[in-house]
């Protein structure tokens, strides 16, 4: 596939005429446009609507006259399921078209646009299923009373999204929602967001009722801030980077009202000597480099253990270097480019950085000029040696390509090594030691623990940080407890009794 062929399907989601509110397109009520950028080649490909507090504001108004008209928030939940399943059939059949706008969007490599668009159908599959089992309690209580705990939709939710996993890690937080019967404002990140306009649009026409589902795109300023600031939303939920986050919080705790937060990362991946260093070297190239390395879980910190240190890291250099940087819609692009050009400058600059602080550069950096490299945003997959747990390139997320390693000595020490940054979503290790694993289960300080593995993070099962890497899950039933409240309801079982008779 080449940039001027449009698969079919695609070319009616590459124009929007407005955000999705209240089920229709509606055009920004300033008029502006923001462009989109191909980040493979700096072609502006297209425009996206440019909301303000003023689009938030409607966006937000139908969402809570859909919640109060009760025709998904006190639909049937089995009904809601189905709807669902009709939806996620819906990405199912526009796949082709959905993961090539994520690619050009994104510069992300086919097959892993392809690989989101599935996993943003298994996610609503999975929700549609989770629909008509939410369930709350009933107990006889005290006083001759009967308890009925119910779980009710949370009501208006405002939902703010990044850029690196457009409409997967989107789908984490707008499935969830649905399930559980709340009216969703989402504004995706401006760099992209037509997959999610392109959502909104499938989940109309798969039943989900006007206003229920509104996207409304915008920058972090204009559009991102007046949701995170609206009186009328009742949860926020927030997927970016914790300078973000903690304004959001902010603003939230102004309000007096409930956030979730998936922040960044910086997670460390241990290689014990133990380890079978062929599939060890496979799952640390995998970790850091899918997705650009543009992965908030990304393994981005190796550990490796002295005695198998050189021959780990030569064969991980080896692994680096074979990745095929290509044009992102090659069908043989293994990784494609960076998200942007500030963002190219700021991953070369924290390489810059790490060598200055005493890092050794084993391979990568800035790609040669010419060929496809000549426009876009590229970074080769780059390893950094000799890196030690001072060192800023240790601490703080580059959010790229770029894998720092640190040597240990003893276990005690890959531990305090793993748990030594403010950040805590992600962690691996490697080892063919029950012992030892069972231990980096306990002991890493970590929201999430792949052991002999890395990377995959089924909807099944909650995702989430702990320490500055946010608060609250996404995924699994987990998910629902962001998007339903608690509300207890008590029954008296005789007649009341009189507590100022005389
Ligand atoms: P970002 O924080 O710059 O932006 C995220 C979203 O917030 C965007 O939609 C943006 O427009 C919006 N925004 C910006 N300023 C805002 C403001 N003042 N008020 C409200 N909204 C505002 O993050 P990004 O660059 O899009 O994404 C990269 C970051 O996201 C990384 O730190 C990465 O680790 C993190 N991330 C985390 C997860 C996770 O699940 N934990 C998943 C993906 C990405």
């Amino acid at each position: 596939m080449d940039h001027a062929t449009i698969p079919a399907g695609a070319a009616r989601f590459l124009h929007p005429k407005g955000h999705v509110i209240d089920g229709q397109v509606m055009p920004p009520t300033s008029g502006a446009t923001l462009p989109v950028e191909d980040p493979a080649t700096g072609e502006i490909f297209a425009h996206i609507p440019a909301g303000d507090a003023g689009d938030i504001d409607r966006a937000v108004r139908a969402a809570r006259a859909s919640f109060s008209a009760g025709a998904w928030s006190r639909a049937d939940p089995a009904h809601r399921g189905r709807v669902l399943w009709a939806f996620a059939r819906a990405i199912r059949e526009e796949a082709e078209a959905l993961a090539w706008l994520e690619t050009r969007d994104s510069g992300k490599p086919i097959a892993e646009a392809r690989a989101d668009i599935t996993g943003t159908a298994e996610i609503l599959e999975y929700y549609a299923g989770l629909a008509s089992q939410i369930a709350g309690q009933t107990m006889r209580a005290p006083g001759n009373n009967y308890a009925m705990v119910m779980r009710e939709p949370a009501g208006v939710v405002g939902q703010i999204t990044p850029w690196n996993f457009p409409l997967y890690v989107g789908a984490w937080k707008f499935a969830p929602a649905l399930c559980c019967g709340c009216s969703v404002v989402l504004k995706p990140s401006e760099l992209t967001s037509l997959t999610m306009l392109a959502a909104a649009e499938l989940a109309l026409a798969a039943g989900v009722p006007p206003g229920v589902f509104n996207v409304v795109c915008g920058t972090g300023a204009d559009a991102g801030a007046p949701l995170s600031i609206h009186r009328d939303v009742d949860v926020l939920a927030f997927t970016g980077g914790v300078v973000t986050g903690r304004k959001v919080l902010h603003a939230r705790a102004d309000l007096l009202r409930p956030t979730q937060l998936e922040l960044g990362g910086k997670s460390p991946n241990i290689v014990f000597d133990d380890a079978d260093l062929e599939r060890a070297s496979a799952g640390a190239a995998f970790g850091i480099f899918y997705n650009q390395g543009e992965n908030c879980n990304a393994g981005s910190r190796l550990l490796v253990q002295a005695g198998i240190y050189d021959r780990f890291v030569a064969r991980l250099v080896e692994r680096a270097r074979a990745i095929r940087v290509l044009p992102p819609l090659d069908e043989r692009c293994q990784m494609g480019a960076l998200i942007s050009k500030r963002h190219a400058r700021k991953v070369a600059d924290y390489v810059e950085l790490g060598v200055a602080e005493g890092a050794t550069l084993l391979c990568g950096g800035p790609p040669p000029q010419g060929d496809h490299f000549a426009r876009g945003h590229w970074y080769l997959p780059t390893v950094l040696a000799n890196v030690a747990a001072e060192h800023r390139v240790f601490q703080e997320e580059i959010f790229g390509p770029v894998v720092t390693v640190t040597r240990f000595e003893h276990d005690d020490e890959a531990i305090a090594l793993a748990n030594a940054t403010e950040f805590g979503l992600a962690a691996g290790a490697w080892t063919s030691s029950v012992q030892r694993a069972l231990r980096c289960t306990q002991e890493l300080q970590s929201g999430y623990v792949w052991i002999n593995n890395y990377n995959p993070t089924p909807v099944e099962v909650p995702f989430g940080g702990v320490k500055s890497s946010g608060f609250g899950r996404d995924c699994g039933p987990q998910a629902i407890e962001t998007y339903t409240t608690w509300k207890t309801v008590l029954w008296a079982l005789a007649p009341f009794d009189d507590w100022y008779r005389q």
